[in-house]
């Protein structure tokens, strides 16, 4: 039944500070760049994409997370790239970003443990800044580095608007 299924995912979301500045960079590369871009509350690191659940698995998934050991998150983000096939413009780090990479190994083996079904593509760190994106300047090294911190991680439920997806967050967990 299509409204028993509710369409899930793990994130980080950024300060008001470092959203802040990521709505900055994002205006700034707007007028160069004909894509899709995010609006700013949309901003976020995925960590785990389950897509739709059955609300009844829902108390399952969030006893998993609350089993991931906290790691507070603190890495920078540094550059700018074009992802061709899922054209995509993101924001990663030339840096491996290890404690995020922990953080989600974790959270996705935890959830493979309580019977959930993930992707098997190896996590990768960034955070999406537009969608249909079919060109872009390539790489490029951001002057000023934006640092991202979080102190907890969250499960969200994504329901698609005219206007565009709407995130809800259901739970947190702290990460430190
Ligand atoms: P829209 O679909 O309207 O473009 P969106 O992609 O942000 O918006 P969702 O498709 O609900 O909304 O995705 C929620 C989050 O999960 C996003 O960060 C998205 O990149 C990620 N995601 C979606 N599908 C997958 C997938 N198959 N594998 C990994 N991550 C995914
Ligand atoms: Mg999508």
């Amino acid at each position: 039944m299509a409204n028993n299924q509710h369409r899930l995912f793990f994130a980080l979301w950024p300060e008001m500070a470092t959203r802040n500045e990521l709505a900055d960079l994002s205006n700034r590369l707007r007028p160069n760049t004909p894509a899709r871009w995010i609006r700013p509350e949309n901003l976020h690191i995925t960590l785990a994409f389950l897509g739709d659940v059955e609300k009844g698995r829902i108390k399952s998934l969030a006893s998993a997370a609350s089993e991931v050991e906290p790691r507070g998150v603190k890495f920078k983000l540094d550059r700018i790239e074009h992802w061709r096939k899922p054209q995509v413009i993101c924001l990663t780090s030339a840096e491996p970003s290890g404690v995020l990479d922990d953080l989600a190994t974790d959270l996705t083996s935890r959830l493979r443990n309580a019977g959930f079904i993930l992707e098997n593509r190896p996590f990768r760190a960034h955070l999406t800044l537009a969608r249909k994106a079919v060109a872009h300047a390539t790489e490029i090294r951001l002057q000023e580095n934006i640092v991202w911190e979080s102190r907890e991680f969250a499960l969200v439920e994504s329901t698609h608007h005219p206007e565009g997806s709407l995130y809800t967050t259901l739970s947190s967990w702290p990460l430190q």
